[in-house]
């Protein structure tokens, strides 16, 4: 007993154990908000994922895969990816791009589009490298560059009041071409680009890529591309490539997701694809950190692939079905959401939706120089006292920022339609409420 507790004392380190590159990146509003939901949220529309299945196709897929005669698929498979999968998708994207791609060198398959980034900042970036960031961001790209040595520069996207009596749309949010022009120097290695953009649904127009095409050819700057909502656009808008734009193949990596793509976010199966000039280096980061991903997730993800390039631009295409339901059921949550008086900023692509609720401060009043955002506060007030997760839009800006647009919510939409309806419901209980104290 006597030797096990001087071990045990032993065992106590007095130095610090953190390496440097994890100081002031602990922190993670994911680990706060969805423990929030799993304690109090009777309807949950904070986290960004589906209530509803996987099509039946990809269902089917998976339990044959996983039950054939080819017990290889429980078994490693090639490190850049299983080769049908890397095959597919290199005709598939070869087919959007116009160009021919090399299934071995030009596309590589990660664990989620998370890997994928991680990567991309691991490869590129060093330290005194600076990486231009849109803001509101996809959270990660913060502390990934910062991981990486780099400093994030932040450009943010900017308001503009809507006609008289319209409601905002994401269309709305706009660069100003002079402020993003001036993010851009010597020190500016790469751009993250994230359209259609999480949280507001932005879908950026040819116009506005073509702006930030310029720049990057100007400054010979990477552009990593979050395309992991591509499909996911509505009102006939047009998801435009910016790979495909005149300099900008040689300077891009393109980020997918199959989570995002079919429904399925805990397969976990995402890629890249970009000229092997770059992704050689995305594979040197891969094979000396996660190796590869799931061989059986890889293979259905490659047969979902083959079935949409069958079906390319046709009525029964997953990537034309699910856009038509998300679009319904957008729809129905801005009706919703405007009928209470939270005010919808209207997406154009994504499962997202951003709200304002000033009209709902008197219920959670604001507390003066607190060093939480008001709208996060309001979230925890809300999913604890109403039953109803969001995520506030602060956790989408960086530190000193928070505090600029901290009145607005988001919503994630992509849910079963008994589950918006019940989101209602006690929206529109909170309104009967308010308005007879
Ligand atoms: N990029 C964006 C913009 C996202 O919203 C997400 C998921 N929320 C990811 C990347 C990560 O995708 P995956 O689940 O495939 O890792």
């Amino acid at each position: 007993r006597t030797h096990f507790l001087s071990l045990s004392l032993q065992a106590k380190m007095s130095r610090p154990v953190q390496a440097r590159r994890l100081e002031g990146i602990d922190k993670n509003i994911w680990v706060d908000f969805v423990k929030l939901a799993a304690t109090y949220a009777k309807v949950n529309l904070g986290q960004g994922f589906p209530d509803f299945p996987p099509p039946d196709f990809l269902k089917e897929a998976f339990v044959r895969s996983l039950s054939g005669q080819n017990h290889m698929l429980h078994q490693y498979t090639r490190a850049f990816g299983h080769p049908p999968l890397v095959k597919i998708l290199a005709q598939f994207f070869g087919k959007l791009l116009g160009r021919d791609l090399d299934p071995m060198t030009d596309v590589m398959v990660t664990v989620g589009a998370y890997q994928a980034l991680f990567c991309c900042f691991q490869a590129f970036v060093d330290e005194g490298d600076e990486v231009i960031i849109i803001e509101p961001f996809f959270d990660c790209y913060e502390p990934m560059v910062k991981m990486a040595g780099g400093t994030p520069v932040f450009v943010p996207l900017r308001p503009k009041a809507p006609k008289d009596g319209k409601l905002m749309s994401s269309a709305d949010w706009q660069l100003d071409p002079a402020e993003l022009t001036s993010k851009f120097s010597k020190r500016t290695k790469a751009i993250v680009l994230n359209s259609p953009n999480n949280p507001l649904g932005k879908v950026f127009s040819r116009g506005e890529l073509e702006l930030i095409a310029d720049l990057c050819v100007k400054h010979d700057v990477l552009c990593i591309s979050d395309e992991v909502y591509e499909w996911l656009v509505y009102d006939g808008k047009e998801h435009v490539r910016i790979a495909s734009l005149p300099g900008m193949w040689d300077r891009t990596v393109i980020i997918g997701s199959a989570g995002k793509t079919f429904s399925a976010t805990g397969w976990k199966v995402g890629w890249t694809v970009g000229p092997s000039r770059l992704l050689q280096h995305l594979h040197t980061v891969h094979q000396n950190s996660v190796y590869h991903c799931a061989t059986v997730a890889q293979e259905v993800v490659a047969q979902g692939f083959q079935r949409e390039l069958e079906l390319y631009g046709k009525p029964e295409s997953y990537f034309i079905q699910l856009p038509k339901e998300l679009q319904q059921k957008r729809d129905w949550l801005v009706q919703s959401l405007d009928a209470v008086g939270m005010k919808p900023i209207v997406p154009e692509g994504t499962y997202f939706l951003v709200a304002d609720i000033s009209e709902f401060k008197s219920d959670v009043p604001d507390v003066p120089n607190s060093d939480e955002p008001y709208d996060s506060r309001f979230a925890k007030w809300m999913v604890k006292n109403k039953g109803l997760a969001a995520i506030p839009l602060s956790a989408f800006y960086s530190g000193p920022h928070k505090n600029n647009y901290n009145h607005f919510i988001r919503f994630c939409f992509a849910k079963e339609d008994a589950t918006l309806k019940a989101a209602n419901d006690i929206l529109q209980k909170w309104k009967r409420e308010k308005s007879s104290p």
